[in-house]
């Protein structure tokens, strides 16, 4: 299965993606998890990309594409894979676009995760990370069992910094400026599915099941 989640910063994707690799043992691959861990570790790729994070811009198209590239190329994506966050603008679909075709292989499904703006930054604002893992939660919507600390690894359980409001609200222009051309890319190659974000994390997951039986 080769997917892509769409949809804009805070939809919940990243939530989504951890059903979608159990059920089809398929590897996530989010290139704001790949930034933030080269940013961590202070790698000449984090040093590039820090400043694009902190104000909430893209990271250029170069930079991206080579990465998720390479990464595709990896053993664990013989058998698909798991797009999210990726790509973010028409010249990155593109890319990928012209990437699969080299490599005899097609995409399965996109899903377009939909969710209005004063929803994105309700979540954003209550969104909170593992430092260590990764993991997602949400102040009022996913708390973690105790305080700060991370439900799966232990961890200590912070907010990001583009997640205040303000980087939070610039993000979505962006994505409403660079990324939203691609839902009609993808609806002209007749690979789109639009799924309602605004219900439960469960019945969100209910439905891009149901859509995938279909794909
Ligand atoms: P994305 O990867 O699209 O940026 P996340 O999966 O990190 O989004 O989710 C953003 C925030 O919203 C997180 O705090 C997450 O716990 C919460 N969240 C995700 N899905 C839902 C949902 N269906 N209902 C309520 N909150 C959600
Ligand atoms: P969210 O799902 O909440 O939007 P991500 O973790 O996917 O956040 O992305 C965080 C940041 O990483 C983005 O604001 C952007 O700076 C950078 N980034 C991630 N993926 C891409 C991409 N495909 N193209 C350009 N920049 C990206
Ligand atoms: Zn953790």
């Amino acid at each position: 299965m080769r997917l892509i989640l769409l949809g804009p910063p805070n939809a919940g994707k990243g939530t989504q993606a951890q059903s979608l690799i159990n059920t089809y043992q398929i590897p996530q691959i989010s290139t704001g998890d790949i930034f933030r861990a080269n940013i961590k570790q202070e790698t000449p790729l984090g040093k590039k990309a820090k400043n694009y994070l902190d104000q909430g811009l893209l990271v250029p198209d170069e930079l991206v594409v080579d990465i998720v590239t390479d990464r595709l190329q990896k053993d664990d994506c013989q058998n698909g894979f798991l797009l999210d966050g990726f790509p973010r603008t028409v010249v990155q679909a593109e890319a990928l676009e012209q990437f699969l075709k080299e490599h005899q292989q097609n995409l399965d499904q996109v899903l377009n995760i939909q969710v209005r703006t004063e929803v994105l930054v309700e979540r954003a604002v209550g969104r909170r990370v593992c430092q260590q893992c990764g993991a997602t939660f949400h102040i009022k919507f996913k708390p973690p069992t105790k305080d700060n600390v991370c439900d799966v690894c232990g961890g200590q359980v912070i907010q990001r910094k583009d997640d205040q409001r303000e980087t939070a609200e610039k993000r979505i222009k962006v994505y409403e400026q660079e990324t939203s051309p691609l839902i009609d890319y993808y609806e002209k190659r007749d690979l789109l599915v639009t799924i309602d974000g605004e219900q439960s994390i469960d019945k969100v997951t209910a439905d891009i099941l149901n859509a995938l039986k279909d794909a």
